[in-house]
């Protein structure tokens, strides 16, 4: 795409295909897609001043300060492979760190998805004990009930699929990304778009919505 540059900050619930779709738009317009998670491990994984200093408090078991996560994402964030942008994807966004990469052409996008579809594509997920394939009850359910198409294995339905933790993982989310949402809606930044449609559709709306901003 010919735009300059495209900083974008999306966000969306578990279940939503925020990853996929960070992924794939980010293909699009030519920048990395990049989780919080992957700012956090690259800070760690290379070393850095910054990474050490989030070791010691992973270390003692304790949540870093705000300021250390604000400063890693945006050190991350400020890497080559991203002057001309980036997709930076989460399902808890913390306020500190998207306010310090405000700036001119940033955008924040939500994927919409109601808590009872999320509810309904998380719960029926089933991992193969074997190959790790990942079925689902309704939209990839196996031809034998509980076993796997592509090895034999048995299916296992995760604790985290499970409805408490799926119910744990939504609130979680709604804690951390309503009062977000809520400053850039209210300042009329905010792109929403219907997260209840397969991946390439939401991309290519995204990607023309983008466009056109
Ligand atoms: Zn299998």
């Amino acid at each position: 795409m010919a735009t300059a540059v495209a900083r974008l900050a999306l966000i969306g619930p578990p279940g939503a295909e925020t990853a996929e779709v960070a992924y794939r738009l980010a293909g699009r317009l030519g920048v990395p897609s990049i989780s919080m998670v992957d700012a956090v491990q690259s800070a760690v994984r290379t070393g850095s001043a910054l990474g050490d200093e989030l070791r010691r408090f992973m270390n003692a078991e304790q949540a870093p300060p705000i300021d250390l996560v604000v400063a890693i994402v945006r050190r991350r964030l400020g890497e080559p492979d991203a002057v001309d942008g980036f997709v930076f994807w989460t399902e808890s966004p913390v306020l500190a760190v998207l306010r310090a990469l405000e700036t001119s052409g940033f955008h924040v996008v939500e994927l919409v998805l109601a808590d009872a579809e999320a509810a309904r594509r998380l719960t029926g997920r089933r991992l193969c004990r074997g190959c790790g394939r990942v079925w689902h009850v309704e939209s990839a359910p196996t031809q034998v009930d509980g076993v796997c198409d592509r090895c034999g294995s048995g299916l296992v339905h995760r604790e985290d699929d499970r409805p408490p933790a799926v119910a744990r993982q939504l609130g979680v989310h709604h804690l951390h990304s309503a009062p977000v949402l809520a400053r850039y809606r209210f300042a009329g930044s905010l792109i929403s778009v219907d997260a209840a449609r397969p991946a390439e559709e939401i991309t290519t709306e995204l990607a023309g919505r983008l466009a056109r901003s």
